[in-house]
């Protein structure tokens, strides 16, 4: 019998673990798969993983890690991966915002040949404004700055073959940013749409902080292109300085020399600035080189169930 692993990263998200189970269970009792979940609990500081270990003990198709303190909802996916030993991997959120009843849809699709079944989420106006937007944006700039092509409102709510999990877990990339990666692997991939459910219980994990490095470090890791800008625009400047130089002549000639203090401060202050941000963002590269060079473990595992 086929067997699927269905890794859930989790962080306090106490109130929604239980229903987790019982809904993956309604959808998948009548199939032919055997299952297990692998809750990978992120640091949490509340009753999360003393549920899950209630329930593991109850049910042993229920499997935990539990990490040292939080390494961050992708790094939590990556355990799962090495972890994980079915015939295919599913990832989902812990909080019952991707619905369980589109599982044996990607079974379905798995069944038809595809290594890589992702979903999309539609954008409902449920959502709060602000996260729509900062999604289509984030998505938008992703696309134009880098070769691989993510749609906008990805989800990491997908289903892997094992070869395609054993490809991505052999990855050394520190930041890991899984939507960008399992597009980059290629294979047979297909896509289902899906509207998402409203958060019924707990708050969102993600905090603007969180958001805003998943989206820099996303494209970060994809493309080289901002870097480029440092080229075009010390280009531009070169060229509109040159165009500059007869007027500097002509003052020199006609003796306006000292005039022109505002100038002076104003491109001074512009290039500065300019200059500032190029270092930046090459800083910001160097800085990742420099998160990578040292090769640290993407999380450590204070305790599992697993052997
Ligand atoms: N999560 C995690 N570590 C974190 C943040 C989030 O494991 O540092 C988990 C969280 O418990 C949930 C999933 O990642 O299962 C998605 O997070 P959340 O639902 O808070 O994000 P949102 O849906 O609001 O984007
Ligand atoms: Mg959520």
């Amino acid at each position: 019998m086929r067997h699927i692993s269905i890794i859930v990263p989790v962080y306090n998200e106490e109130e929604t673990i239980a229903s987790m189970v019982e809904a993956i269970g309604d959808v998948l009792k009548d199939c032919l798969y055997e299952y297990s979940i692998l809750f990978v609990d992120d640091g949490s500081t509340d009753l999360t993983l003393d549920i899950i270990k209630k329930l593991s003990v109850k049910d042993s198709f229920i499997q935990y890690i539990s990490f040292s303190r939080n390494f961050g909802h992708q790094n939590a996916l990556k355990a799962g991966l090495d972890k994980a030993n079915g015939d295919c991997i599913i990832t989902m959120d812990g909080d019952m915002q991707h619905p369980a009843h589109l599982i044996p849809i990607m079974l379905k699709k798995y069944e038809e040949g595809y290594d890589v079944v992702y979903t999309i989420r539609k954008d409902d106006k449920k959502l709060p404004f602000l996260k729509r937007k900062t999604s289509s944006l984030f998505y938008s700039l992703l696309n134009k700055l880098s070769d691989v092509k993510v749609e906008r409102g990805s989800a990491d709510f997908r289903l892997l073959a094992s070869h395609v999990a054993i490809a991505l877990k052999n990855l050394t990339e520190y930041d890991l940013f899984f939507r960008g990666l399992v597009k980059w692997a290629g294979f047979r991939q297909t896509a289902i749409e899906y509207c998402s459910e409203h958060r019924t219980k707990g708050t969102t994990k993600y905090t603007v902080r969180k958001m805003v490095r998943l989206g820099l470090y996303g494209i970060l890791s994809f493309s080289t292109k901002p870097l480029h800008f440092a080229v075009y625009s010390g280009f531009l400047f070169s060229m509109l300085s040159l165009l500059y130089l007869p007027y500097v002549f002509y003052s020199y000639y006609f003796g306006y020399t000292i005039s022109g203090w505002a100038s002076v401060i104003v491109t001074i202050a512009f290039f500065g600035g300019l200059q500032l941000m190029v270092l930046g963002i090459i800083g910001l590269y160097i800085g990742r080189i420099f998160m990578q060079i040292k090769n640290r473990p993407a999380y450590l595992i204070r305790e599992t169930n697993i052997l």
